[in-house]
């Protein structure tokens, strides 16, 4: 398929997508499914439609990873679309006509652009043979526009959420009409309520007291002197500050007011309605203003002013975009590679991405929309196909940075201080699990190393990881060469060679055996060496899953060591620049120095070759 064969099906896709009318309030949900199983079909995807209950489902289009435990990388977008006002269109708003470059349709911002952006970058890796090592999950929900309590509310309960194993999720942004590309780290709380006012009724001539006008009166002045006050805020921080952004202040709305019965009657109630949107961190405080005005309002019975939250989202969680971590580098370096210039902000509206943080998965808004007019819920809503088409350029060097990569360490830990090496495992073991490292499952690395029969050959030493079950590692001693990497029938074949005596087997094996553990991004496993039965050692590999740059990882690992094993810096020192100092400058002759399981192998080889070599203990 050619690039532009490539930007054809992705735009004829995008069409087919926008003519499902998943309008609210009865989207088409069926026809949306049925094209996403297609879809998946076409891609080479598993499918799965996740039943949230008897009328909706979510669908979930997952490429699978080539390793094995990594968490998982989370694409979600939903299906559905708000209404529209049909006679304000040039075009009709589910035909996806493509005018002037620009491709109309109800959609094309909010947000099925996005779900076909995320399909068609995983078309393309695809299509250039990558193979993540990250699981990618599509995933695709109902009902967000309506606020998302039956469609992701209900999907983060499921059990189905909990076996994605999810590290990082990306979500709906906005359309920036400027070059600088919106990034979403939180949204508002949703706070929609109304306030129900009672008080004495009676003929409409007469100067009644203690009337429910007076207090509606109270309220609503009191509502809208904090409005005031936010947007003052707003329009002086806009000045100064650009980092105060409407999501970073709370917006209240009267958006309904309603009471009476007739012309010449007192009305003895009234209802207002505000749609109050809180700022991060803003929740609690608002409340108690709500209280507050409540309190002061001038009434003679307590039961004369009553509060009712129609919506209520309660507290958001915010993803800490301060503290470093794997896919927040991966995203900002992937911005750099792209040359994206990005503005980190909370969202002023609420989208599922709040559910999700709610439920502490780290996720980010993002419709990589620049120099686009904001026109989600608008008339004449629409995306220019090269902005779109850019968009899955963004998504594919995404995907590729945030599912390729992992960053291992190998140590030899000390156990002098203990009585033995199997007591002093049980004791790193026992502080890995207090940090909260879970154990997973038993691991094993085998070292046999086959001596030559003959002159002039090499010895051979061949390694096997639990956790590569399907190959085994060879390495030529005192040779230049790379590490060989093949399949388990190698084993066999040397073994072959040994009955017929090209090779023996004098050195002893060297087996390394222990427990997995997981922890968060880390994956760690911890082992006792032996050697014909003796125990010789204690070895420990760290892998930081998600690092594609080998020497980033190092450096994390060995904070991870200190804490986790709390281990004196010195000590830390010592293990690197003893043991690890010649890995490091080795990679840095490299120029490619992504990182490949042959790395931990040699780094396992170098330790248990040195271990044959000490004395028994
Ligand atoms: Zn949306």
């Amino acid at each position: 398929m050619t690039e532009k064969d490539k930007d054809e099906v992705a735009l004829q896709r995008f069409v087919e997508y926008i003519q499902i009318k998943t309008v609210q309030p009865e989207p088409d949900y069926d026809s949306a499914m049925k094209f996403l199983k297609n879809y998946a079909q076409e891609l080479g995807l598993e499918y799965r439609a996740v039943t949230l209950d008897e009328s909706r489902q979510a669908a979930l289009l997952t490429w699978p990873s080539t390793s094995s435990t990594e968490t998982s990388i989370v694409l979600n977008s939903h299906i559905d679309v708000v209404p529209v006002f049909e006679e304000h269109w040039m075009v009709p708003p589910f035909s996806g006509e493509i005018r002037d470059g620009k491709i109309y349709g109800r959609g094309t911002q909010d947000m099925k652009c996005v779900g076909i952006q995320y399909l068609e970058a995983i078309r393309r890796l695809k299509a250039a043979k990558y193979e993540p090592k990250r699981t990618i999950h599509c995933l695709f929900v109902p009902d967000e526009e309506i606020g998302g309590v039956r469609g992701m509310g209900k999907f983060i309960t499921l059990d189905e959420c909990k076996a994605l194993n999810i590290g990082f999720v990306l979500d709906e942004g906005l359309a920036s009409e400027t070059d600088v590309f919106q990034v979403y780290y939180g949204d508002r709380s949703v706070l929609w309520i109304q306030f129900l006012v009672k008080g004495n009724t009676g003929h409409g001539s007469r100067l009644i007291e203690n009337t429910a006008a007076e207090k509606a009166q109270f309220i609503l002045n009191e509502m809208l002197k904090f409005r005031a006050n936010e947007k003052e805020c707003l329009e002086k921080s806009e000045a100064t500050d650009k980092l105060i952004q409407l999501g970073n202040v709370t917006t209240v709305n009267l958006t309904k007011l309603t009471g009476g019965v007739q012309q010449n009657v007192v009305p003895d109630q009234y209802s207002l309605y505000f749609d109050c949107r809180i700022k991060p961190d803003g929740y609690d405080a608002f409340k108690e203003f709500l209280h507050d005005v409540i309190k002061r309002t001038p009434k003679e019975n307590d039961d004369e002013v009553i509060l009712h939250y129609v919506q209520d989202s309660g507290r958001v969680c915010i993803t800490d975009v301060e503290k470093p971590s794997w896919w927040l580098n991966c995203f900002k370096r992937t911005c750099e590679q792209m040359k994206c210039k990005t503005n980190w902000t909370v969202f002023p509206a609420a989208t599922d991405g709040r559910y999700l943080r709610g439920e502490g998965y780290p996720a980010i808004g993002f419709s990589p929309m620049i120099n686009t007019p904001i026109l989600l819920h608008d008339h004449n809503e629409y995306l220019h196909k090269d902005v779109f088409l850019h968009g899955i350029e963004i998504y594919v060097k995404l995907l590729e940075n945030l599912t390729n990569g992992e960053s291992a360490y190998v140590i030899q830990l000390p156990s002098g201080s203990f009585k033995s090496p199997a007591e002093a495992a049980e004791s790193y073991l026992e502080k890995l699990e207090k940090g909260g490292a879970k154990k997973t499952r038993p691991f094993q690395v085998d070292l046999v190393s086959y001596s030559p029969s003959i002159t002039n050959s090499k010895t051979v030493h061949v390694l096997s990881h639990s956790e590569y079950p399907a190959s085994s590692f060879a390495f030529a001693e005192q040779s230049n060469s790379q590490m060989l990497v093949a399949d388990n029938t190698f084993i066999a074949l040397m073994n072959k060679l040994k009955t017929l005596r090209a090779f023996e087997t004098r050195l002893p094996k060297m087996e390394a055996r222990g427990t997995r553990l997981e922890y968060q991004d880390f994956v760690i496993n911890l082992g006792t060496v032996s050697q014909s039965q003796t125990t010789k050692g204690l070895v420990l590999e760290v892998a930081y899953v998600p690092m594609d740059e080998t020497r980033d990882g190092y450096c994390l690992i060995q904070e991870f060591l200190q804490s986790f094993l709390n281990m004196p810096k010195q000590m830390i020192q010592k293990l690197i620049t003893e043991q690890l100092s010649h890995w490091i400058r080795s990679l840095k002759d490299k120029k490619d120095a992504e990182y490949t399981p042959s790395i931990t192998l040699l780094q396992y080889m170098d330790i248990l070759i040195h271990m044959r070599k000490q004395p028994n203990e």
